[in-house]
């Protein structure tokens, strides 16, 4: 069995190395994804130039902002100082409900079924550079999309960002059903999937493996994914379609082709009169708030976007930059005006007990969460339960995510690389629990007592809805909730008390019991937001973004009750004169 997860090897190439590791994408592939990152890592430190700066200064200062504005997701900001509109953030949206709304408390970082083939504002992909604050999918996700429409600036983030980038655009580019493209096949290779049963491969870009396909063996049509798995009978039929391999790396490496790295504090001069400063927002390893410090003439004027904010809490980061004076701050509310009540700081002591305790009985602890930052957190906290000698040694732990798997890879080469807190960056297994196995538990029946670890909504996929169903009937079944629940998953049914889940057409009785731990969330509550504000004057204008409406609302006269005079929330399209 292996017994932890090995980082990959060589993931930082010289700097004397990174052209040739360009040339050689993507055959560099076949050693796996770590490549891809280590592809990348090369080169953006190669390419890293300064930019050819126009020689015209700021004329004005405005702000737009088309997403995670009256919402939490989809975050898309544009500042534009007359010599240049700059993007912060490129975020996916999360699916709407038939109501047109976002699901119920929606404050996921990784929406669920977020799609990159949504819209853009118009004209963006006219944009100078694109500045991005993290890697969640709601900030990120339709960075492919903004690239295919022909932007091909310069994209800032940190490092840390860069690499995290590259699984969490795997998961939202793999499993893109709706984008239409003009796809290729092979003829022979449809008909051998429908003969075995496999999975007939398609083509969007010219990829080695679509070079090899014959012109008059290749079969072609121009439409979604989601339409050509419909062709093939839906999700009854024995074929299934999924996207070669090697062009989902190649979208991927086209993506962040024009990444540029920058590091906490430094400046980076965006334009004349146009400074941008990345600084430590503590929410995931390379999270930022960015500043913008613009010349106006005389003037000098300070613009900061918050970007998601990190709480004290997680032992992994440490705690955000307070914010530097500024005179405009773009600032997140997902908590809007709650604070946590300050028992939860000992709550992750609670979930390694609540774990412990059902592995004692001999049940199974399932606990289903984001396979970005919450994978990695919850395998630190069985990491301390093993050193507490909680949990057994050898007691197996399952996380059958492919995109767990690599971010918890991204995780161990940045540990040592200073992204974490001192604790992670000294302690070489934080990542790494004994006996972590990311797959699926092979045989009949699961070893008892075990912990399985599960990214998504169980109820979608054939095997853990089954599994699920086995297990919720069981009194030594522990389902342990530790973040938020989407809309309509199981876990968001358990949460309410449901002593019954409808599990194709069965109704399956919920024995097991059910835990919640509020203690794991990545954001800042309001009054570490307030802290984080501290340095701020009271007449400086704030702008909230990434929260409810209703949220929004309240935390706004929250803001105006303690003094602060310009307290506004971001509308989407609504250009604020910064002047
Ligand atoms: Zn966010
Ligand atoms: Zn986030
Ligand atoms: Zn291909």
């Amino acid at each position: 069995m292996p017994k932890k997860s090995m980082p990959p090897t060589n993931v930082f190439p010289r700097q004397c190395e990174a052209l040739s590791a360009r040339r050689a994408f993507p055959r560099q592939r076949q050693h796996g994804p770590g490549a891809l990152i280590a592809w990348w890592m090369g080169v953006t430190f190669c390419l890293a130039a300064p930019l050819s700066l126009d020689a015209a200064t700021p004329t004005k200062l405005a702000a737009t902002s088309f997403g995670a504005a009256g919402e939490v997701s989809g975050s898309l900001h544009v500042l534009d100082t007359g010599n240049g509109r700059w993007m912060i953030d490129c975020g996916a949206m999360a699916e709407k409900s038939p109501a047109g709304q976002p699901p119920a408390g929606a404050t996921a970082d990784e929406p669920q079924s977020p799609s990159v083939a949504q819209s853009l504002p118009p004209g963006v992909e006219a944009v100078s550079a694109v500045f991005l604050t993290h890697a969640h999918a709601d900030h990120l996700g339709r960075l492919p999309l903004l690239v295919d429409r022909g932007f091909a600036g310069p994209i800032y983030m940190t490092e840390a960002t860069a690499a995290l980038a590259v699984p969490m655009l795997r998961v939202l580019l793999r499993f893109d059903q709706d984008t239409v493209r003009h796809w290729t096949w092979s003829k022979q290779s449809w008909e051998q999937a429908e003969r075995d049963r496999r999975t007939v491969y398609v083509h969007w870009r010219n990829c080695r493996r679509r070079q090899k396909i014959a012109p008059e063996a290749a079969e072609q049509a121009t439409c979604s994914m989601q339409e050509l798995g419909a062709r093939c009978g839906g999700s009854a039929a024995r074929r299934k379609v999924a996207l070669c391999g090697e062009c989902l790396d190649e979208q991927i490496a086209a993506t962040l082709r024009n990444v540029r790295p920058v590091k906490y504090g430094v400046a980076t001069d965006a334009a004349p009169g146009v400074r941008v400063t990345f600084l430590d927002a503590g929410h995931i390893p390379g999270s930022a708030s960015i500043q913008f410090d613009v010349a106006l003439g005389a003037k000098k004027r300070r613009v900061l976007f918050s970007g998601d904010l990190g709480n004290h809490l997680s032992p992994l980061l440490p705690a955000p930059r307070a914010a530097p004076e500024a005179d405009a701050v773009f600032v997140e509310a997902t908590y809007g005006p709650i604070s946590r009540k300050a028992s939860v700081r000992e709550q992750p002591a609670a979930f390694r007990h609540a774990v412990a305790e059902a592995v004692a009985h001999g049940g199974i602890a399932w606990i289903p969460c984001f396979a970005l930052e919450r994978t990695q957190r919850i395998l630190y906290e069985l990491h301390l339960a093993q050193r507490e000698k909680l949990l057994p040694d050898r007691l197996p732990i399952y996380c059958p995510s492919p995109a767990a798997r690599e971010v918890t890879d991204v995780y161990n080469v940045l540990r040592p690389r200073g992204w974490f807190s001192l604790a992670i960056t000294a302690d070489a297994d934080a990542f790494s629990p004994q006996e972590m196995r990311f797959r699926t538990p092979s045989g009949k029946r699961l070893p008892r007592p075990c912990v399985i670890l599960h990214t998504g909504d169980p109820l979608v996929v054939p095997w853990t809805r089954r599994l699920l169903g086995t297990l919720l009937p069981e009194p030594s079944t522990s389902i342990v909730l530790v973040g938020y629940q989407t809309a309509g998953s199981a876990g968001e049914l358990l949460l309410h008390g449901a002593t019954k889940l409808d599990l194709d057409g069965q109704a399956i009785p919920v024995r097991a019991k059910v835990h919640c731990f509020s203690c794991f969330s990545g954001h800042a509550d309001a009054t570490e937001i307030d802290a984080w504000l501290s340095g701020i004057s009271k007449q400086a204008t704030l702008i909230l973004v990434h929260g409810d409406r209703e949220q929004l609302l309240a935390r706004a006269a929250q803001l105006r009750g303690q003094g602060r005079t310009h307290v506004m929330i971001a509308k989407p399209g609504e250009t604020i004169a910064l002047e």
